[in-house]
């Protein structure tokens, strides 16, 4: 049981490591090639640094022996060459560090870039499994790793072995026990940072987890302050962000706390070695081994290999931390959603379209509560549609699935011959418009609102401000259409922002479009109009009403009626009124006994 217990980790830890390189590799992008120029440059440099070291010791060798005036030459040739050497590894450094840090400056923003452009790429379920801050926080943390790790793989790991390796081989020319002693070292060295990584390493990974449901929850209280305000929620969310915060500081605190142990222990054996190796140093040079200029530098070489060892074994922690951030992020970059569409064009020509026996559940919902269930529909071209029903009855979801936000599971869903998944989602939105039922706004004016950014049409735009009955409130508006709307619409009333709503589809100017609920916000002043405005202006359009105020229906060429995701009335809105135990009727009835009771009160 145990044994396959600690079988599992292993699997898993050399799997992590598998993704990271992956990963890494990926995010470099096309700045591979330079980021291994860098790294060999970098080793380089340190090959000069070593070089003047070396000279040093020649230097000092030189006037140790010869002290005439005459051999000043001599001298000042040894000095220029020592000149050179530290000339030389100091501007290889510099070069390196610009290429190197070209490449986090550049990745770390288009990690970004492509995160954000995947993240909407994604299908709406994908979003559904989390909220908003924790993804971007997955992003944005993963790449700051990205270009940490960058920085910790070239100036300590690399720099850090090029010196271990320099020393060990100017060590073993001079006596083999240095190597020995270095080993030694390492070894003691390594197992002293493995056993604190061990204990650290659930704490990184509980930190990163813990920031991620931070972000979300500071997101979703920054965008919920109204709620959050109105219904006096503001301390019992408050001590929610709290006590996120609270374990975080938790977190860092125990993670400070390992640190510190574990240089407590790092420094007494830091100071121990110091001991052992000038005792290593002081037998050579009595014995000849060394010469006076090699002892002197012999201090550098053990302060750059202790420095070497200490900065590879503890840059492990943030090495670490950096894998684990990037390879939470990688998926973000790797997982093929569902590609449900094609590729093909939107038919010039159709007179139908048609869903046979179509079935859909969502993917969190249970098999038996199906969303849609046996659906036949035939909408007609140019036909006005009602679609009437119970709250929960499946009208949102026919809306959701005709504009391809959600893939039926099964059924025939045609546009004229043409079968809807194998046109583009390009062509599908660009021919088919919706009015959501909770119309979303940026924090951007109303023009942009209405335009969503694409090229500006004089005419079409002022159709739909028309339309919408927006162009009054505009005009009374001291910036008018360049006036900002707030985040999410905070400035507007529910009423404008679905009448924003109605002309961003109206703008869009789509051949079919879907209005959900897009007038419930409205009075039915306004409501009225915008309905009639629609008939009038819009005859060579193919619209479905899902309904909210029933009374709008009235010119409408067919009515449908939704109930437990099937539709199980049909027809035009009169007939439908007059037959018999209809749920259409029960409907009409009941709002119209809703209406007489507020105008009698
Ligand atoms: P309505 O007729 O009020 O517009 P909907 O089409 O929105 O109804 O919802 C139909 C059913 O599907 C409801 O039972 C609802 O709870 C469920 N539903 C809607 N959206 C989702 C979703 N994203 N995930 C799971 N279930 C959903
Ligand atoms: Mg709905």
């Amino acid at each position: 049981m145990r044994l396959t217990k600690i079988k599992n980790t292993k699997e898993n830890k050399t799997e992590n490591m598998g993704t990271f390189t992956q990963a890494f590799w990926y995010f470099l992008g096309d700045q591979k090639l330079n980021f291994i120029v860098g790294l060999v440059l970098f080793g380089l440099a340190q090959v000069f640094m070593y070089a003047y070291f070396n000279q040093i010791a020649v230097f000092i060798n030189f006037v140790n022996v010869h002290k005439e005036s005459s051999d000043i030459i001599e001298a000042t040739k040894l000095i220029a060459l020592l000149g050179f050497y530290l000339i030389i590894s100091g501007l290889i450094r510099i070069f390196a560090k610009e290429r190197i840090s070209r490449i986090k400056i550049i990745n770390e923003s288009n990690i970004k870039k492509e995160g954000m452009l995947k993240l909407m790429e994604f299908p709406i379920e994908w979003h559904q499994k989390e909220n908003s801050g924790n993804k971007v926080q997955r992003l944005n943390e993963g790449a700051a790793n990205f270009a940490q790790l960058i920085n910790g793989l070239n100036n300590v790991v690399l720099a850090a072995t090029i010196n271990i390796i320099i020393t060990m081989v100017i060590f073993i020319r001079i006596n083999i026990w240095y190597l020995f002693f270095v080993i030694a070292f390492t070894i003691v060295m390594y197992i002293n940072q493995k056993i604190f990584l061990n204990l650290k390493d659930k704490y990184f990974k509980e930190r990163i987890k813990l920031k991620e449901v931070n972000a979300g929850l500071q997101y979703e209280t920054a965008s919920n302050i109204l709620t959050a305000k109105a219904n006096d929620a503001v301390s019992r969310i408050n001590t929610r962000l709290d006590t996120a915060e609270d374990k975080i500081v938790d977190v860092n605190l125990k993670i400070r706390r390992l640190v510190a142990i574990q240089w407590y222990i790092t420094h007494t054996i830091g100071g121990i070695t110091i001991a052992i190796f000038m005792f290593l140093v002081f037998k050579d040079y009595v014995s000849g081994a060394l010469l006076i200029g090699n002892l002197a530098v012999m201090l550098t070489y053990y302060k750059n290999l202790r420095d070497a060892i200490f900065e590879i074994l503890t840059s492990f922690d943030t090495i670490e931390e950096n894998m684990y951030a990037i390879n939470r992020m990688y998926p973000i970059f790797t997982e093929q959603p569902e590609v449900y569409f094609g590729i093909d064009k939107f038919p010039i020509i159709w007179n139908q379209i048609i869903i046979d026996n179509a079935q859909f559940s969502y993917p969190n919902q249970e098999k038996s509560a199906q969303a849609i269930e046996n659906l036949n529909l035939v909408i007609n071209k140019f036909d006005k549609i009602g679609v009437v029903g119970h709250s929960g009855s499946g009208k949102s979801t026919l809306a959701k699935l005709l504009i391809g936000l959600y893939k039926l599971e099964s059924g025939d869903f045609k546009i004229g011959s043409s079968n809807y998944y194998d046109i583009s989602h390009r062509q599908i939105t660009d021919n088919i418009s919706i009015v959501l039922q909770e119309t979303e706004l940026f924090n951007m004016s109303f023009k942009e609102n209405i335009t969503l950014l694409k090229d500006f049409d004089e005419v079409r735009f002022c159709k739909a401000l028309k339309i919408s009955q927006l162009t009054d409130i505009l005009e009374s508006l001291p910036q008018g259409l360049e006036t900002k709307v707030g985040e999410k619409g905070y400035k507007l009333s529910g009423g404008q922002k679905q009448r924003v709503g109605i002309a961003r589809a109206i703008y869009s100017d789509a051949p079919i479009i879907i209005f959900d609920e897009a007038t419930s916000a409205l009075d039915t002043k306004t409501e009225r109009l915008i309905q009639d405005a629609l008939d009038n202006e819009l005859e060579d359009k193919t619209m479905l009403f899902i309904a909210h105020r029933l009374s709008t229906l009235k010119n409408m060429d067919r009515i449908i009626v939704f109930e437990n995701g099937k539709i199980i009335e049909d027809g035009e809105f009169q007939p439908l009124l007059n037959k018999e135990d209809s749920v259409f009727g029960e409907l009409w009835n009941a709002q119209s006994k809703l209406a007489s009771n507020i105008i009698k009160n």
